[in-house]
């Protein structure tokens, strides 16, 4: 049998084998403490730069601009738990939105406990933020508006760069969750206006437990982390050399050919979701049609419980996931697919298919042969399918 379909990149990708290459070399032969004066130390530091260097040019910053963490997560909390409160003097008050990344949604619940007041601007359908919402949440004046660049359960991107004028007409700093974005379309910081991006690396291919927050020159910034002083007293704690190589590598080998993989992403995936959409009946497109990564398919297929489908896939050796990774696990139906309107049904009908530029044409093969038969099999036990048969039947019945 051939290998198994992994279609699970919005939770995490396949390290880049340059990436692995790179990192082993590093903790072979470069292993020295990049803060060191000596030989040792130098040579993890001209690494470090050089990662540095290439993360800055995905994204169109400079190279100061980029501040090393442990990931998305720590830079989303760094943002709301330090360089917020440094803001204070423009208010306590953030506006941001109803279907950010859990790391921004309970941050920003921890800074609404320390009596910030939060306004959160709702979504359409097809979980668009619209511009006109967050400049009405922006009358009453904020301190930071965060809008996530491109959501991970559905793939939507938002008018970040729109927002971000608007917020800073208004005096605020504005920060973007970036994660799904990065190394999927094109993105610059200068295009987007925004002050502070959070981005990590396995998401693009690269190792986990490594990321990045971008911090525009001259945007306040405020240590979470205290400590040795490392990243110019931002970010302490002895440098992830091997990590941010790794993430460095990751950026360079995304940005040398974003074009081409976004174009084979998206025939990877209109594929998948064409091809799933004309064997499986009922099966609804949760997101936007066209303003969307290249990687996502969100889809409810009506009358099956998306857990009990990502069972059968897994099974089946299809990896997929239902909503988002991270609240997996949980019954409660998705916070993104519930701002978007869809009843509890059609949330809990809903399987994210994210496919990365390693997948293959067998892959989607795969997938297109297997989903069917599990679908029919859950539905044959599914009593709301049954109900809705017989209402067909009598609906298409000839009449008198
Ligand atoms: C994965 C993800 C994160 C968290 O990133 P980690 O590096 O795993 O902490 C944050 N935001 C978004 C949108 C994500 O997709």
């Amino acid at each position: 049998m051939s290998r198994l379909a992994y279609f699970d990149c919005a939770a995490t990708t396949r390290p880049a084998p340059e990436v692995l290459d790179a990192m082993r070399t590093v903790q072979e032969e470069t292993w020295g403490n990049a803060s060191s004066a000596h030989g040792f130390g130098q040579a993890a530091r001209r690494l470090v730069e050089d990662a540095r260097a290439k993360v800055a040019a995905l994204i169109g910053a400079r190279p100061e601009e980029i501040m090393f963490t442990s990931g998305a997560t720590e830079s989303n909390n760094t943002v709301f738990q330090s360089i917020a409160p440094a803001l204070k003097g423009r208010g306590r008050r953030i506006v941001t939105t109803a279907i950010e990344h859990p790391s921004v949604l309970e941050s920003v619940q921890w800074l609404e406990s320390q009596g910030w007041s939060v306004a959160r601007a709702g979504v359409d359908g097809a979980a668009l933020v619209d511009p006109a919402a967050i400049d009405r949440l922006l009358g009453d004046g904020a301190a930071l508006v965060s809008v996530m660049l491109a959501n991970n359960e559905v793939g939507t991107i938002e008018p970040v760069a729109a927002i971000a004028a608007l917020a800073h007409t208004h005096g605020a700093a504005v920060h973007t969750d970036a994660t799904q974005a990065v190394g999927r379309i094109p993105v610059d910081v200068t295009a987007l206006g925004v002050d502070y991006l959070s981005l990590s690396g396995h998401k693009l291919h690269g190792p986990k437990g490594v990321g990045a927050l971008f911090v525009r020159r001259g945007a306040k910034v405020s240590p979470l982390l205290h400590g040795g002083e490392q990243e110019g007293g931002r970010r302490s704690g002895t440098l992830n050399v091997p990590g941010i190589v790794g993430l460095g590598a990751a950026a360079a080998l995304a940005a040398r050919d974003l074009a081409g993989r976004a174009v084979r992403i998206a025939h990877l995936r209109d594929a998948l979701e064409q091809g799933l959409m004309a064997r499986i009946p009922n099966v609804i497109l949760n997101g936007h049609p066209t303003r969307r990564l290249p990687s996502h398919a969100n889809l409810s297929v009506s009358f099956v419980e998306g857990e009990s489908m990502m069972m059968g896939l897994d099974l089946a050796g299809v990896a997929v996931s239902t909503g988002s990774a991270c609240s997996s696990g949980s019954l409660e139906p998705s916070h993104v697919l519930t701002a978007m309107g869809c009843d509890a049904g059609r949330a809990h009908a809903s399987l994210r298919l994210s496919v990365g530029y390693d997948n293959t044409e067998e892959d989607v093969a795969r997938a297109l042969e297997t989903m069917p038969a599990v679908v029919e099999r859950l539905r044959k036990m599914s009593p709301t399918w049954a109900d809705y048969k017989k209402k067909q039947a009598v609906a298409a019945a000839p009449q008198g």
